[in-house]
């Protein structure tokens, strides 16, 4: 016999123990982005290699080294997505979704990098997306940093610093470009060998050096903000002004470069001190160029991702509160006509009590082992019905979690009184 079957380095298992954790904030993104008029699209995993080169860049850590793409049975070149907006886009494109109008949409779920698996560094990690088409000026940089904000608050995440750059036109970062090639071509003998490869290839990526000994090279760089043309600098005026008028703090950071050759002026990133090296927990800018670029008339976008796992590993860290998922209310049975009885009062008191969760004993045995189900279960309460309550027609009610006292209920009252005394979020 051989060993069981093991998971895939950096690929995870979510499990039940995790389950209120990973709901809490999918129901809150949810809801936020609700709140703000934004429609869901669900997307394929899986999309064509090509899309990728074309969109996020042939030059880029992602599509150099970390994209999952194989031939499949056809001879077809495919990709498993390493990021949302590029499949965003073409479903967009395909569907006539972009063209002479404002759209605003949002996606979820699994993404995938052949990464080096750390903390909050996975090969399948999950993002909420979100992407707005149509619009030029600066109101929606404004309405999406807002609503990730509102987010924050919302499930209670504090202590994020919103970084903030401006990457200006694509014919500006041209421009600058050369500026920054010849650079660090004067300082070539201090460069690591990726910075070398990139000063040919893609030398803004350099700014992105995570190397510390680049550090001071970087930071004496020339600046972009200082290459931008005048409708940019507007632009990115009017961007800041909008955060100042709502209180939303930022940093300007002229490093922030952003691993995707899409963006074009602003770009921004929430960091958090909490989790280490891994510190991004929501990326995104603006991306004039790349509906055009994917075959599209030309329109303007916006849109940024959240990395589930390290937000859900902040609320972890914060201890934010989470909704529940676990049953309130655990019903133990003792006797065959109560056993009976239970199942349609359970059924019956799903039926009338809005939102109750209750778990009915099904492992039989003593009053002990169902109580020991009981408090494994989660609930606050065991409602108890033995054969003599059932002949009366009475409940008892025994807390699990506090010493509040046992107490006994007519059958017919129960549902009025759970769903006084125990509301959705007990
Ligand atoms: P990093 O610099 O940490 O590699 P990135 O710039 O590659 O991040 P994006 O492509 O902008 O990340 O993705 C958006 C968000 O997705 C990031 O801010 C991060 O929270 C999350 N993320 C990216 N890669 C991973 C990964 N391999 N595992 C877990 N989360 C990730
Ligand atoms: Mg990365």
């Amino acid at each position: 016999m051989s060993g069981a079957v093991q998971s895939i380095r950096g690929i995870h298992d979510i499990l039940p123990a995790d389950a209120a954790l990973w709901f809490t904030l999918e129901a809150a993104a949810t809801e936020v982005f609700a709140a703000y008029g934004y429609q869901q699209i669900r997307l394929p995993i899986l999309e064509r290699t090509e899309l990728f080169k074309r969109a996020v860049g042939e030059v880029t850590d992602i599509v150099e080294k970390e994209m999952y793409s194989f031939e499949d049975r056809g001879g077809d070149s495919i990709a498993l997505r390493p990021e949302g907006t590029a499949g965003c886009v073409r479903a967009g494109i395909e569907h006539g979704l972009l063209h002479n109008q404002i759209q605003r949409l949002w996606y979820h779920g699994p993404m995938f990098r052949y990464e080096r698996p750390q903390k909050g560094r996975y090969r399948q990690f999950h993002q909420f997306g979100v992407e707005t088409f149509g619009v030029a000026g600066p109101a929606v940089e404004i309405e999406l940093i807002a609503m990730s904000a509102r987010l924050w608050r919302k499930l209670g995440i504090s202590g994020l610093s919103l970084q903030l750059n401006s990457l200006g036109t694509l014919e500006e970062r041209q421009a600058y470009r050369q500026t920054l090639v010849d650079y660090f071509s004067d300082h070539r003998d201090r460069l690591d060998d990726d910075s070398l490869r990139r000063l040919d290839s893609n030398p803004l990526r350099i700014l992105d050096s995570k190397n510390p000994a680049l550090a001071d090279l970087i930071g004496q760089a020339p600046e972009l903000l200082e290459h931008l043309g005048s409708e940019s600098a507007d632009h990115f005026a009017e961007v800041r002004a909008g955060l100042e008028t709502l209180g939303i703090a930022y940093q300007l950071n002229s490093r922030l470069v952003r691993g995707l050759d899409y963006y074009t002026r602003t770009v921004f990133e929430w960091r958090t001190d909490q989790l280490g090296a891994q510190d991004a927990v929501c990326s995104g800018g603006r991306f004039d160029g790349l509906v055009d670029w994917l075959g599209g008339r030309p329109t303007p976008a916006v849109g940024f991702a959240m990395g589930v796992e390290r937000l859900l590993a902040l609320m972890q860290i914060l201890d934010c509160p989470l909704r529940r998922l676990e049953p309130a209310v655990y019903v133990v049975t003792q006797g065959d006509k109560a056993a009976r009885l239970a199942v349609s009062l359970c059924e019956e008191l799903r039926d009338r009590v809005p939102r109750l969760r209750l778990m009915k004993d099904v492992g039989g045995g003593s009053f002990k082992s169902q109580f020991k189900r009981a408090d494994k279960s989660g609930a606050h309460l065991a409602l108890v019905l033995g054969d003599a309550e059932a002949d009366s027609g009475q409940v008892q009610i025994k807390p699990l979690r506090s010493d509040a006292a046992q107490q006994t209920i007519a059958v017919k009252e129960l549902a009025a009184w759970l769903e006084t005394h125990v509301p959705p979020t007990h």
